[in-house]
């Protein structure tokens, strides 16, 4: 089409999991809002439920987003396993992976739209190599926090010591707070039990100096520390480009018109929002673990018995893997809503939520920061654990919930946020955060010119 051809073509490539679609999607309509065709792709094995959730169809010229475009194209690579097996899986990956990549890319040249950039993903270090061989240039979009990236790194340069867990000591990291072994990204704790992830977690940085840029899902104001510090760290670290938060701007055309285009695996339950509309300024507890965690089944009853006590309404996301879970004869009675998924962009937008109880994976950690809502933070393992410390002792916008989960404990940690006496101190952090978060995205805020930098850069080295 003459429009495609007018506009250099990003491709953007991710895992296959929510936690990395969202950032990704989100990315890819602020680059499209700037004018550059951008084409979204993944494994084939999200390509079904992508089209089930959220009403994504693969190929053709996309849709207008802003000056730009925008589409979906997924990797030619049919898995015959499941996707719970994690290794397998990850291993299917790495091997079917960089031919179907080199693949589309050749399929997009044929086709007039040759790609530009590739913006690869950190569970996919391969992305960098499959567009070097192909001479194109290549992007990472980091989607964890500054504070993980940096921690990683020094990790895997042997800089500090894997922590035993019980260990009193404090790592000290140049740019972060001193922290303690339950602060540390669980994957790097000797005993944690996912290795194949811990596998995966720390072979996120071995490709990263091949790429000409690495993006961050943040942003400059929230992590300047930790951002003016890496610079000094030996061997010098690549120069993390923050473009974040990648969020939905809730509202009319705030994000060029592409707010119609999401990402969903599960399809969200968009009844909630009139269901909130419904309730009191301030007084809805919101609760998630996000796409992956999978509670106990004594978890989930604590948690449903916690949420029925602390007297509010409460509107919780209980995934359909989690569902047979919920104990027998739990009754809502009129003051909760339990949902499969939820338009959690939207929710967290809504005036009626009083505050967040989540799992603290950096999406989530990231969406309740710009908009404004305290947490009860309930990590559970990998980063979730440094972002919990984050929001509670460095953002001071929430309180910890910690295992073993009771339902006093929820009912307790509920009340602090809402309505203890600190409760309006951390409100008032939270709006502050969203205010800093909003303006780094806005027209010449912060990320916008990172971003803008980036699409300026891309479209010269196309010319
Ligand atoms: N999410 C959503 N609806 C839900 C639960 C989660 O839209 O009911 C989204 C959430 O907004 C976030 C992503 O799913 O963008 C989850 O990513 P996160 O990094 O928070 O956690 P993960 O699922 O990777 O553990």
């Amino acid at each position: 089409m003459a429009e495609d051809a007018a506009a250099p073509h990003v491709l953007l490539i991710c895992y296959p999991g929510q936690g990395h679609i969202n950032p990704m999607l989100r990315l890819a309509k602020r680059l499209a809002t700037k004018g550059l065709l951008v084409t979204c792709s993944s494994s084939s094995i999200v390509r079904d439920k992508l089209a089930a959730a959220s009403g994504v169809s693969a190929g053709g010229a996309g849709v207008p987003v802003g000056r730009g475009r925008l589409r979906f194209d997924f990797l030619d690579d049919p898995f015959e396993g499941t996707e719970l097996d994690l290794h397998d899986f990850l291993h299917h990956l790495e091997t079917a992976g960089p031919p179907a990549l080199a693949a589309l890319l050749r399929r997009q040249a044929e086709a007039g739209r040759p790609v530009a950039c590739v913006v690869g993903n950190p569970f996919l270090p391969w992305a960098t190599d499959v567009a070097a061989d192909a001479g194109v240039p290549a992007a990472v979009l980091w989607v964890q926090s500054c504070a993980v990236f940096s921690i990683y790194y020094h990790f895997a340069h042997g800089l500090v010591k894997f922590p035993r867990e019980g260990d009193d000591a404090r790592l000290a990291i140049p740019g972060l707070p001193a922290l303690s072994t339950a602060d540390v990204p669980s994957f790097l704790h000797a005993s944690h039990p996912y290795k194949v992830l811990g596998d995966t977690v720390q072979g996120q940085l071995r490709n990263m100096a091949r790429a000409s840029w690495v993006l961050v899902n943040s942003f400059a104001e929230l992590e300047r520390d930790v951002l003016a510090a890496l610079p000094g760290v030996t061997p010098r670290p690549p120069r993390l480009i923050p473009v974040g938060p990648l969020v939905e701007l809730v509202g009319p055309g705030q994000d060029g018109g592409g707010e119609a285009v999401r990402g969903d695996l599960i399809k969200a339950a968009e009844e909630c929002v009139a269901w909130l509309d419904a309730q009191a300024p301030r007084s809805v507890v919101y609760a998630s673990v996000g796409s992956i965690v999978m509670l106990p089944a004594e978890a989930v009853a604590e948690m449903a018995h916690g949420l029925a006590a602390a007297g509010r309404p409460f509107l919780w996301v209980v995934r359909p893997d989690t569902r047979p879970l919920l104990p027998e004869g739990f009754i809502l009675g009129g003051r909760g809503m339990v949902v499969p998924w939820s338009p959690q962009d939207r929710v967290l937008a809504h005036p009626a939520v009083a505050c967040f109880l989540t799992h603290c994976g950096w999406n989530s950690t990231l969406e309740t920061v710009a908009a404004g809502v305290p947490v009860v933070a309930f990590p559970q393992w990998g980063d979730q654990c440094t972002d919990a410390k984050f929001l509670v002792d460095e953002l001071q916008m929430g309180v910890h919930l910690r295992a073993p989960l009771r339902r006093e404990g929820v009912r307790e940690a509920v009340d602090a946020v809402v309505a203890g006496p600190e409760a309006d101190a951390m409100r008032d952090n939270a709006r502050a955060w969203s205010a800093a978060a909003r303006a780094a995205v806005m027209p010449g805020g912060s990320s916008d010119l990172h971003v803008q930098a980036f699409v300026d850069e891309v479209s010269r080295r196309a010319r």
